[in-house]
């Protein structure tokens, strides 16, 4: 039986191509002409004047952190129904994640929460240096209330579109809002260069000086001088045309991957305890992946039984993301809120959302979950 998993690389044919333009052209070491079309055409499709490739979407959030000036001691609101990468960069500058709960209409950070928070942080003159918004799952925050709130305080916005690419919010791509923005190329994520992240920023001194960081903060001058501490955190000109590749297919992929998603709710919508994600109406949801809520008593399953009773017939599905104020690596940090974004991962489940999952194999899924059901 053919094991159907749950997002994974999906290729678009034109790689081996642009591949091989770029070993032909002789540049398979670090930067070259592919890293800097890639940077190009990433900007002109969600729309952000500047952009810098990655090696990771973690080293996006490391470097977006620094250019807002974050530093040891310094607090940092972020999302708490999120992967882990969207707050480990906050550790390694030695500051203080606070977490923020989700609101319910799109799972992502509750303005009324961080305005709260905000609010009695500055009657204590002590405001964060960030705040870390989290796009989930392929939805767009609700980033009007959220963009109004970081600029009263004077609070510089990141954005963690790592799976958010190909969403919008009111037309405009999500991560193109805040001071910066964050996307990823890892495997799973909706296009892939096996491993990569972006930068993106309308402002050409914060990406020029990512630029120099990334690159082991060299300064100009022709022997290797350096005054303050960099990284290597630049994407190989290889991955950038594989990123190139993929960045054709942008359109076909968030298609696809919706889809996916209608036809679980026209294969499941009438199961009772089973409810989806819900599509916020200030945007399109990339569905990146495709997420139910089960109701164990409606059910008469949990999500935990849901996924072993999959994984027995060969089909990956994966808890909601365990919310971070949870997680031991964090333990005791401040949470503001917390309750939603717990029950959505006592709740949820990521259902197999690949933009290349086969209807007969989709159909698989949708029938090993409504025999649970009866
Ligand atoms: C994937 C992901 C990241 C990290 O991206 P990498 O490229 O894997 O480092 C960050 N935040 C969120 C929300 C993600 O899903």
């Amino acid at each position: 039986m053919k094991r159907i998993y749950l997002s994974p690389p999906h290729l678009s044919g034109l790689e081996a191509r642009f591949l091989q333009e770029a070993l032909e052209s002789g540049w398979v070491a670090p930067l070259g002409p592919q890293v800097e079309a890639f940077e190009r055409e990433f900007a002109e499709v969600v729309g952000a004047k500047h952009a810098l490739a990655l090696s990771s979407g973690t080293a996006a959030i490391h470097l977006a952190l620094i250019l807002a000036g974050v530093g040891p001691g310094d607090e940092v609101a972020v999302s708490t129904l999120t992967f882990a990468a969207s707050a480990f960069p906050i550790l390694y500058l030695g500051a203080r994640p606070i977490f923020i709960d989700s609101e319910a209409v799109s799972w992502n950070m509750d303005s009324d929460l961080l305005g709260e928070f905000l609010e009695a942080r500055a009657k204590r003159g002590r405001l964060p240096k960030a705040v870390v918004l989290v796009h989930l799952y392929g939805q767009s925050a609700n980033l009007d209330p959220i963009l109004a709130l970081c600029q009263e305080y004077g609070v510089a916005l990141v954005e963690d579109a790592a799976e958010a690419l190909g969403a919008t919010y009111r037309g405009r791509s999500p991560g193109t809002f805040g001071l910066t923005g964050v996307f990823s190329f890892n495997g799973n994520k909706i296009i892939t260069t096996s491993g990569g992240g972006m930068l993106v920023s309308d402002d050409p001194a914060l990406i020029a000086r990512a630029r120099k960081l990334a690159a082991q903060a060299r300064e100009p001058v022709p022997w290797y001088e350096h005054r303050e501490v960099g990284y290597n955190y630049r994407l190989s000109n290889l991955l950038a045309a594989v990123g190139r590749a993929q960045l054709r297919v942008l359109r076909d992929r968030v298609e696809a991957r919706r889809r996916v998603f209608r036809r679980y709710v026209e294969g499941l919508g009438d199961l009772p305890g089973i409810s989806f994600q819900p599509e916020a109406p200030w945007g399109k949801h990339s569905r990146w992946l495709s997420v139910i809520l089960v109701d164990p008593e409606a059910f008469g399953h949990s999500p935990e039984q849901i996924r072993q009773a999959l994984e027995q017939e060969g089909i990956e599905s994966r808890p909601v993301w365990k919310p971070l104020h949870l997680q031991p690596v964090f333990q005791g940090a401040e949470v503001v809120g917390g309750r939603v974004a717990e029950n959505l991962f006592a709740q949820g489940l990521c259902l197999p959302s690949g933009s290349a999952l086969e209807p007969e194999d989709q159909d698989r899924v949708v029938e090993a979950l409504r025999r649970l059901a009866r």
